[in-house]
């Protein structure tokens, strides 16, 4: 790929995370910035005026919320709508009305410092509580700013996009973009959004990608570059995007934009074929899925199935705990899309780095990648646990479904969490309402007292997923989130390896079908070793599916065993990694690249 193409200066290209996989070529919209004056207001009845100007705003935006969510095109489920009830809980949460009040009374300051003070609270309480790190936490903490955003706007009275739309096919050049301004930007001649804030999994990043708007996020200073009406490419498919680009840089844009829509098609055509090996062994590819809206793309990626749903994603962002209706909703869409190919619907892994705020004092703040997680919280706050049991034993009849526990280290978790499942049918079946009987029930081998008793949990497992990512983790005794010991994370470290062949026999002699949900299964190098190992099930990003089933497509099962017993026999993973490295350079080097 030709990038950044030779005749556009380095400098004028600016670069940040591209969502979707197009080039949009048209006008540039940039609005005018929304500052916020903060004031001290000079006595008690200008106070009271105040809190009644406060007031009004509220209301006021709760209703451009309510419209907005309930205006979202059809199509569209729950968690895209999730980011406006999070607003919308935030506005009617008492504490807040009577945060803001209290220091427009006492503090006498005037609206927009006391909502910024106020908000900032609920800012510093996601950072506390939550690795600031993770990507969907910091997140968290933008749609915070944007609240505040769309408090100024009503404040002032200025609306930020002109309210009878654009007159050419715009790009919306902006330093923050709320999803309710996303939503509500006039579409027929939108082209795409530049932003400066954001990261691809804020709730503007997921609605974009749900309407199909191209996008381009965290581009750092380019507000200050860009002005309206200026000519502006955004590609989305690299994150970058050109300001003034000259008469040689559009005709290579045009060339671009054609034949990425052109590769584009194909990837979707040719991911449907079956992932077969030269020598006949076929590869079950499925794709792992966080949002409710990744399910399409699974689906178009040629995924065979959905083989890791992280339901917790939905308990992370939100103020109180996700009621069963809505769960239910959630899951009987994922599980109706993807019929009738299979979904495994994982129970919550919260706990570590996944700690919604709903349930922050549970957990305590040592250690907790060895505390309370997955199954031994569910088990510990069975009330939680039973609501999302409810939800997805009455969505399993609308579907394929298998369901699986994450983060098992003994038989008596196994022995709990099924009875669990065993009352929580007959709760319902005594209520009316039914669910599937003999739905699968298998297991995450994700720590090594896993691995070692993989014989006796298959007795009581339907089925097994590795998850590479903890079990590296948890053998190498390092913290998955700590840039510390980075270097120390190793996939094809030599003990993972062996962990990886061990529950493979397992599985084989007992029967117990082994699929693998770690990175491991993402990536060309340690796929073929993990297909070479013995593995027939993976499941990954959807869009990593295309690669991993091309690799399968390409590759004769016998080079990739040779490559495997190769690898099982090193005693480093640089000496593990090299056969298979070369193998594929030489071989097929485009799988590298990709
Ligand atoms: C894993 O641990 O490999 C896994 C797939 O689960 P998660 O990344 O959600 O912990
Ligand atoms: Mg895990």
């Amino acid at each position: 790929m030709l990038l950044p193409p030779p005749f556009v200066p380095a400098e004028t290209v600016f670069r940040g995370i591209g969502v979707g996989s197009s080039v949009v070529m048209g006008s540039a919209y940039v609005p005018e910035a929304l500052t916020a004056e903060r004031r001290r207001l000079p006595d008690v009845p200008s106070a009271e005026r105040e809190v009644d100007r406060f007031l009004a705003a509220k209301g006021r935006l709760e209703e451009d919320f309510l419209a907005a969510r309930d205006g979202l095109p059809e199509g569209l489920d729950a968690a895209d709508r999730e980011i406006f009830d999070i607003y919308l809980s935030v506005l009617r949460e008492p504490g807040f009305r009577k945060r803001v009040q209290d220091l427009i009374l006492d503090r006498r300051l005037n609206t927009e410092a006391a909502v910024s003070d106020a908000l900032a609270y609920y800012r510093v309480r996601i950072a506390s509580r939550l690795d600031p790190r993770s990507e969907y936490l910091v997140d968290r903490a933008d749609d915070i700013d944007q609240l505040l955003d769309s408090f100024t706007a009503v404040l002032t009275g200025r609306e930020r996009f002109p309210k009878g739309g654009f007159s050419e096919r715009t790009v919306v050049v902006v330093r923050n973009l709320t999803p309710v301004e996303l939503t509500a930007l006039p579409r027929q001649h939108l082209g795409g959004i530049v932003t400066e804030n954001g990261s691809p999994t804020s709730h503007t990043a997921l609605l974009a990608q749900a309407l199909e708007i191209p996008a381009v996020m965290g581009v750092a200073g380019i507000v200050s570059h860009a002005a309206s009406g200026q000519r502006v490419i955004l590609d989305a498919a690299e994150g970058h995007v050109i300001l003034d680009p000259d008469r040689d840089a559009r005709g290579f844009y045009e060339i671009r934009s054609a034949s990425l829509a052109t590769r584009q098609r194909e990837i979707v055509r040719m991911a449907h074929l079956p992932a077969v090996t030269l020598d006949g062994a076929a590869v079950e590819v499925c794709g792992n899925l966080q949002l409710v809206d990744e399910i399409p793309a699974i689906m178009s990626y040629g995924g065979d199935g959905v083989g890791l749903y992280r339901t917790e994603m939905a308990y992370l962002s939100r103020i109180t705990l996700p009621p069963e209706e809505e769960l239910f909703g959630s899951y009987r869409r994922v599980i109706e899309a993807a019929a009738p190919r299979p979904v495994t619907i994982r129970t919550l892994d919260l706990g570590a780095d996944k700690i919604p705020l709903s349930l922050g004092t549970t957990f305590s703040a040592e250690n907790q990648a060895l505390g309370l997680r997955a199954i031994r919280f569910c088990l510990k706050h069975r009330e939680v646990f039973r609501v999302q049991l409810r939800a997805i034993l009455r969505a399993s009849v609308h579907g394929n479904l298998r369901i699986m526990i994450p983060m098992v280290s003994n038989m008596e978790e196994v022995e709990e969490a099924r009875a669990m499942l065993a009352e929580t049918a007959a709760e319902l079946a005594a209520e009316g309402l039914p669910s599937r009987e003999g739905i699968p029930v298998g297991i995450m081998v994700e720590v090594p007292a896993a691995v070692f008793l993989a014989a006796e949990l298959a007795a009581r497992c339907d089925f097994f997923s590795i998850g590479t990512n903890d079990l590296i983790q948890y053998s190498i005794a390092l913290d998955r989130t700590n840039p510390d010991v980075a270097d120390l994370y190793q996939p094809l470290h030599p003990s993972i390896l062996r962990m990886i062949k061990t529950v493979l026999d397992t599985g084989r002699r007992t029967g117990t079908p082994v699929s693998i949900c770690g990175g491991m299964a993402a990536d060309p190098v340690s796929a073929s070793l993990l297909i070479g190992m013995g593995a027939r099930a993976l499941s990954l990003p959807y869009f990593n599916i295309p690669r991993i089933k091309r690799l399968v497509r390409v590759s004769f099962l016998s080079d990739l065993r040779k490559l495997a017993a190769d690898a099982l026999r090193a005693a480093t993973a640089a000496e593990a990694g090299s056969a298979v490295r070369s193998w594929l350079k030489s071989k097929h080097s485009d799988l590298l690249a990709a």
